[in-house]
């Protein structure tokens, strides 16, 4: 195998039929193909009849697209004007939305519930608005938000965004140093905090890592404080912070607050990624193209209709959070559900009782927690009534279809459409995925590039490759939800993205293409790992052996062999009554070689009994390359790893074994 293409070894061939849907919005594969292919064609008539039709507008735009990805730059709707906070609230005042209820949240302990309407939300939002102004936020000033999953982390983006002024949220489980490389690279001039999350019964401080991180974040002059763990005491700073339910109180906050007039192209918010592969970028996104998009993605992709009862189980401190619990959902008036708490706390069944509960009707979750609940075991799902599901959706990582074929058997009851969506916090929204009820699905694809989408697979020298060959997934063309750049760092954002295939988004990631036309993520291209010349990917290895009943969850490097230059090194978490043996080590062994072929049979594996992932749950394999290597003197970038300890638990493990 030349030409640094990906070789595929996957087997998978099953094929489910999505159920039938007169109303969605997309009803059938020909349909389907039939938008495509205009998209495509046509892509700024395409996009200017979705942004006319999901948006209001207070301008509309003098030009659709200009682009040079070779500055790189992208503008979509210049020259228009709207407000996000606008077209997610304010309308839905004269829409006859105006009692719906547009958030419901549920707190960690079952009675702990807030239900907002329209008209509630955008009240609150209006004054936090006049708060944050009172502080001196102007538009384009940033005011960093470091919350948990709580009603007042959506009220405070949206005040942002009715005031012009960019949010840059940081998730509420990254530490202090984390928080602090973060509000510097973004500049907030307001910081906005809570005191403690509440965690599987547990209060887990936060304000003090705030304290921490400030005392290196000189432009920030004020702190507000949300009392978001009643019972945690939280030492204020004189001067400087002041609590979010006095500052609401005060007289002159109320009575409204105009939205600020945007351009299409004003800065709305700044997001950091993941950090699975380094050092996390700060992606920053416009106003008019990112809400056409995750409105357009909300409406075709979950087929969100007005009555249903939307819930994105991902935290807001994720893009998936800000597009789809957010952003999406509001700005099509749907009722959007927050939840505070774990998927395990206090039982491993709390979605499914959340599910009953307020009879969600579209469910978005990840594979890391469709893997964690299966390791539970099946009786969890069972005696919950999941009646009311129509949807179902995965996102962050690619899907083991044993995963798949569990999720679409005990929550889906063999009938639901899932939707794989891939996608980045750099893309805004989903960008491949199948429609609900027009792709047929096959376990572990994540189908078919949406409307608009002109996806492609490379090999290195830029050439598209062939059916079922493995290669650079990449988009050549630009899309609405696009990131418009990293913030403050124009070279970074040429560098990652369009140097290596200049004219043309990088993703990153490896894909490969069927003889369907539906892409197969394969992992990281940085993980791909070479066994005599034959380039693999991470993903099919891993699905094979997670397809083994003993195993909940794999993860697979290459590490420097002799012979064959890298071998495989893969990291097995078992099922909970499964022993660690010799036996069961060569059981797997062979259960790979049979499943897709002895190249990839594993050289070492190592029984782990957790893997290091990132804050949002995703692998981080350059670590375990780096145990794999037995180099750990430098682990490299490890501020968004979720749990230290399991690094250390597998270099002990490591060194026992080699
Ligand atoms: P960093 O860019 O800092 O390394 P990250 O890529 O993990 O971090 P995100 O933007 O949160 O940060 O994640 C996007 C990545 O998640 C994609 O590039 C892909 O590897 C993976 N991913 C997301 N959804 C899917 C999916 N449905 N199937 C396969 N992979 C997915
Ligand atoms: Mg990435």
């Amino acid at each position: 195998m030349t030409d640094e293409k990906i070789e595929s070894l996957s087997k998978e061939s099953r094929l489910f039929l999505p159920p039938t849907n007169p109303t969605a919005a997309v009803g059938s594969q020909e349909e389907y193909e039939r938008i495509y292919r205009r998209s495509i064609d046509d892509m700024e008539g395409f996009w200017a009849e979705r942004a006319d039709e999901l948006l209001s507008w207070e301008k509309k735009w003098d030009n659709v697209l200009e682009w040079d990805f070779d500055v790189p730059e992208i503008k979509w709707f210049s020259g228009g004007k709207l407000n996000v906070a606008y077209n997610c609230l304010d309308r839905h005042l004269e829409n006859g939305r105006r009692n719906k209820a547009a958030l419901i949240w549920q707190g960690e302990q079952d009675q702990d519930v807030k239900v907002y309407t329209y008209q509630m939300l955008h009240d609150e939002v209006c004054r936090f608005a006049n708060v944050l102004k009172k502080k001196g936020i102007k538009k384009g000033d940033r005011v960093s938000i470091y919350l948990p999953m709580i009603p007042e982390l959506a009220v405070a983006m949206l005040a942002c965004a009715r005031i012009g002024a960019p949010h840059s949220i940081v998730f509420a489980g990254f530490s202090a140093n984390a928080l602090r490389d973060r509000i510097n690279d973004c500049g907030s001039k307001v910081h906005i905090t809570g005191t403690a999350v509440n965690r599987a019964g547990r209060q887990i401080p936060l304000k003090p890592n705030t304290d921490e991180a400030l005392k290196e974040c000189p432009g920030v002059e004020q702190v507000v404080v949300v009392d978001s763990a009643p019972g945690y005491q939280a030492d204020m700073v004189e001067g400087r912070d002041v609590w979010w339910h006095e500052e609401m109180a005060e007289d002159d906050v109320h009575g409204g607050c105009p939205c600020e007039s945007m351009e299409s192209e004003d800065p709305l918010f700044i997001l950091y990624t993941s950090g699975s592969t380094g050092k996390p970028k700060g992606v920053f996104h416009t106003q008019a193209g990112y809400l056409t998009y995750t409105a357009h993605t909300c409406q075709w992709v979950f087929d969100l209709k007005d009555d249903d009862v939307h819930w994105c189980t991902a935290d807001i401190g994720w893009v998936t959070g800000h597009s789809y619990i957010v952003y999406g959902p509001l700005a099509l008036g749907a009722t959007s559900l927050m939840f505070e708490g774990v998927p395990t706390y206090p039982n491993p069944d709390r979605y499914w009782q959340i599910c009953q509960k307020f009879k969600v009707n579209i469910f978005y979750t990840a594979p890391t927690v469709i893997r964690a609940l299966m390791r539970e075991g099946d009786q969890w799902t069972q005696n919950h009534d999941l009646s009311n599901l129509r949807v179902l959706g995965t996102v962050g990582e690619p899907i083991n279809p044993e995963a798949w074929m569990w999720y679409y058997k005990q929550i889906g009851n063999s009938k639901l459409p899932i939707v794989d969506t891939w996608w980045q916090t750099e893309t805004g929204g989903h960008v491949i995925s199948g429609l609900p009820y027009a792709t047929p699905m096959k376990p572990g694809a994540a189908s078919t590039p949406l409307p608009g989408i002109d996806a492609a697979i490379i090999d290195k020298d830029g050439k598209e490759v062939g059916p079922d060959e493995g290669g650079f997934l990449v988009i050549r063309k630009p899309w609405p939800g696009m990131l418009r750049g990293v913030w403050g760092n124009q070279e970074r954002f040429k560098a990652t993205y369009f140097a290596g295939f200049p004219g043309t988004y990088e993703s990153g990631d490896g894909a490969r293409r069927d003889e369907d036309g539906y892409f197969w993520i394969m992992g990281r291209v940085d993980d791909v790992i070479n066994v005599s010349g034959h380039r693999l990917g991470t993903a099919e290895i891993e699905s094979a052996l997670v397809a083994h009943p003993a195993v909940s969850e794999a993860a697979v490097v290459g590490m420097p062999h002799e012979v064959k230059g890298q071998s495989i090194y893969a990291y097995v978490t078992l099922k909970g009554d499964e022993d660690e043996s010799d036996e069961l080590r060569k059981e797997l062994v062979t259960h790979v070689r049979k499943e897709i072929g002895p190249l990839a049979a594993p050289e070492i594996m190592q029984f782990a009994p957790g893997l290091p992932k990132t804050r949002s749950g995703k692998i981080m394999r350059r670590i375990l390359r780096k145990i794999a290597e037995g180099d750990t003197s430098n682990l490299g970038d490890t501020s968004t790893l979720a749990d230290p300890g399991v690094v250390q638990d597998l270099i002990e493990g490591n060194a026992d074994l080699t």
